[in-house]
C-alpha cells in the first residue's frame, strides 16, 4: 500500500545543490512516486534558489515557531517539480544569506527549520507515515517529535528514518544551545546530550531507523577509525542501522541527451566521446591531443577526498604523460596546490575553482579516467556518474567506492575500473600507472571497461525498493 512520506533535506536538486545530498533528495522521491507513494519534500527557501524556480513558488500559509526564547515568523511556500510537491520554509531572516552552511547561527537556522517542519504538518493536513530526515541539519526532528509532539493524536503514529550522508559533519554546538535554542533544561538527560549539543547524535538516538548510503560505509562507521566519535552509539543501535547505496538520476545525467555536452553519444556510439575530450582540452587551454590520457576530478576540495595523496606525488604526476582536469572548490590549501601545478604545467593541468554543473558533465564525458582516492566515502556519486558517461573510475576501496567499483582482474577479465586498498600515495600512483598502461597497450580493455560502466543500471530503481521495504517494516 502506498505510504505518505515527507523527505526533509537541507538541499534538494535542482533547487539548490552543494553536493551528493541534493542529488539524492532530488532523485529518490521520483522513484518512490513511481512505486505509488505520496512523497513530498521540504527544505529551507534559500535566496540561492534560481530565479526561474522562484517565479513558480506559491504561498501556502504562515505561522510562528518558538526557537528557545525567540518567536519567529515562518512562511510556508511550495513548488512542484516533476509532479512532486516541495515545501519551502521561508524565513528571510534566516535563509537569505550569502552561504548555505557557513553561518555562525546555523544551529538557530536549522532548529527553526526543524520546528517549522513539524509545525506545518497539521496546517497542510499532511500526516506522513514516515518522516525521512537527512544529515545533521535535520537531526533534531526525531527528538522534537518524540519529546514534544508524540502526545498529540496527529503525530502519535509518525515514524522517522534518519539517513547519514556523511558522519563527519555532525552539527556540534556548545551546551548553552540546550536552553537558549532548543528550550530544553540544561540538566536534561546528560547521558543523551553528552558534552556538546550534537544534532547528528540526537538524530541517531531518537530516529526509529538509521540508514547510511552504502553497505560498506554502514559497517565502517561502527569502527573507531570511521566512527567520528559516534561509533559507540551506532554500535548500541546497530540492529537499526543499514546501508542502502545511492543511485543517480539517469534522466538528468544522460550522455545521449544532455544539452551541455559538445557531442552526445550512447553505448553504441561511445567512441564519439573523443569529440568531448578534444573540445574540453580546447576549452580549458590544454594540449589538444586525443591520444593523451585525461584524468578528471570533480570534488569538494576537502581532506576527505584524498587530496593529500595527490600532494605527495605531485612531481610524479607532472612527469607522467597524462592530463589532469580538476573542478572543485573548498579548502584553500588544495586550491593553491592545484593552481600552482596548473601554473607550472598549463597545457597539462587545469583547475576550475567553482561550482559548475555544465563543466562537470563535460568533464565526465571527456575524461578517460575519473579519480576518487577518498580517505572515506559514504557512497560517492562521482564514480557512478563517471561510469554512466564512460569514464573509467580509479578509486580507493572505501565505503560506497568499494561497493560500486571493482578493480579490473587480468585473469578473469572482470571489473569496471581500477582500485587500491591502502591509503597510500604510491599505491594510488601505481594504480594510475596501471590504468594508463592499459590505455596505451590494451585500449580494447579500456573500451570494455567503458562499455561496462555505461551499460550498468545505476538508477534509483533498486535502491528505492530498499527504502520502500524499510518504510514498510518500520
Ligand atoms: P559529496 O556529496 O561528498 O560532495 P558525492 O560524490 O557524493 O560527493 O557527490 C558530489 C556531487 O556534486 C556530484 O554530483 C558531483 O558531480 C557534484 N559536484 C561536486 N563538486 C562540483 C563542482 N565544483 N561543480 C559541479 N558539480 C560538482
Amino acid at each position: 500500500m502506498g505510504k505518505k512520506i515527507l523527505l526533509v533535506a537541507s538541499e534538494i536538486a535542482p533547487l539548490v545543490k552543494t553536493g551528493g545530498l541534493a542529488d539524492v533528495a532530488g532523485a529518490l522521491p521520483k522513484e518512490l512516486k513511481k512505486l505509488g507513494h505520496d512523497i513530498r519534500l521540504i527544505m529551507p527557501e534559500y535566496s540561492q534558489i534560481p530565479q526561474h524556480f522562484k517565479e513558480k513558488i506559491e504561498h501556502v500559509c504562515y505561522f510562528y515557531v518558538n526557537v528557545g526564547w525567540r518567536r519567529e515568523y515562518v512562511g510556508l511556500n511550495k513548488i512542484e517539480i516533476d509532479g512532486i510537491i516541495v515545501y519551502l520554509v521561508d524565513s528571510k531572516k534566516y535563509f537569505e544569506r550569502e552561504s548555505l552552511y557557513e553561518n555562525s547561527d546555523k544551529h538557530i537556522q536549522f532548529t527553526l527549520f526543524s520546528r517549522a517542519v513539524l509545525e506545518c504538518l497539521p496546517k497542510i493536513e499532511f500526516k506522513p507515515d514516515v518522516i525521512h530526515c537527512n544529515d545533521w541539519q535535520t537531526g533534531l526532528i526525531p527528538m522534537f517529535l518524540k519529546e514534544n509532539y508524540k502526545q498529540y493524536d496527529f503525530f502519535s503514529h509518525i515514524k522517522t528514518v534518519y539517513t547519514i550522508h556523511n558522519l563527519q559533519y555532525q552539527g556540534q554546538f556548545g551546551k548553552d544551545v540546550l536552553s537558549d535554542v532548543l528550550a530544553i533544561p540544561t540538566d536534561f538527560q546528560p547521558h543523551i546530550i553528552g558534552d556538546h549539543v550534537n544534532f547528528m547524535r540526537l538524530g541517531i538516538i531518537y530516529a526509529d531507523k538509521i540508514t547510511t548510503v552504502s553497505p560498506t560505509y554502514a559497517e565502517e562507521i561502527l569502527s573507531y577509525h570511521f566512527g567520528e566519535g559516534l561509533d559507540w552509539l551506532l554500535n548500541i543501535r546497530r540492529g537499526d542501522v543499514s546501508g542502502i547505496v545511492n543511485g543517480i538520476d539517469t534522466d538528468v545525467f544522460n550522455p545521449s541527451l544532455d544539452k551541455e555536452l559538445f557531442q552526445n553519444y550512447s553505448l553504441d556510439t561511445f567512441k564519439d566521446r573523443v569529440i568531448n575530450k578534444t573540445a574540453l582540452q580546447e576549452k580549458l587551454g590544454l594540449n589538444v591531443d586525443a591520444t593523451i590520457p585525461m584524468i578528471g576530478m570533480i570534488t569538494r576540495l576537502a581532506d576527505q577526498k584524498g587530496l593529500d595523496l595527490i600532494e605527495h606525488v605531485l612531481y610524479e604526476v607532472q612527469h607522467t604523460d597524462v592530463q589532469l582536469v580538476v573542478l572543485g572548490s573548498g579548502d584553500q590549501h588544495y586550491v593553491n596546490m592545484f593552481e600552482e601545478l596548473a601554473n607550472v604545467r598549463p597545457r597539462q593541468v587545469s583547475i576550475s575553482v567553482k561550482f559548475d554543473s555544465e563543466l562537470a558533465k563535460q568533464i565526465y564525458a571527456g575524461s578517460d579516467f575519473f579519480l576518487m582516492p577518498s580517505r572515506f566515502e559514504p557512497c560517492g556519486l562521482g564514480q557512478l556518474l563517471a561510469m554512466r558517461y564512460g569514464a573509467v573510475p580509479i578509486v580507493r576501496e572505501t565505503g560506497g567506492l568499494k561497493d560500486t567499483v571493482f578493480s579490473y582482474d587480468d585473469h578473469t577479465r572482470e571489473g569496471n575500473g581500477f582500485s587500491f586498498s591502502n591509503y597510500n600515495a604510491h599505491d594510488m600512483l601505481h594504480t594510475i600507472e596501471r590504468a594508463i598502461h592499459y590505455y596505451r597497450m590494451y585500449p580494447d580493455i579500456i573500451d570494455l571497461l567503458r562499455k561496462r560502466g555505461m551499460a550498468k543500471d545505476y538508477s534509483w530503481t533498486e535502491s528505492a525498493k530498499a527504502y520502500e521495504s524499510l518504510y514498510n517494516h518500520i
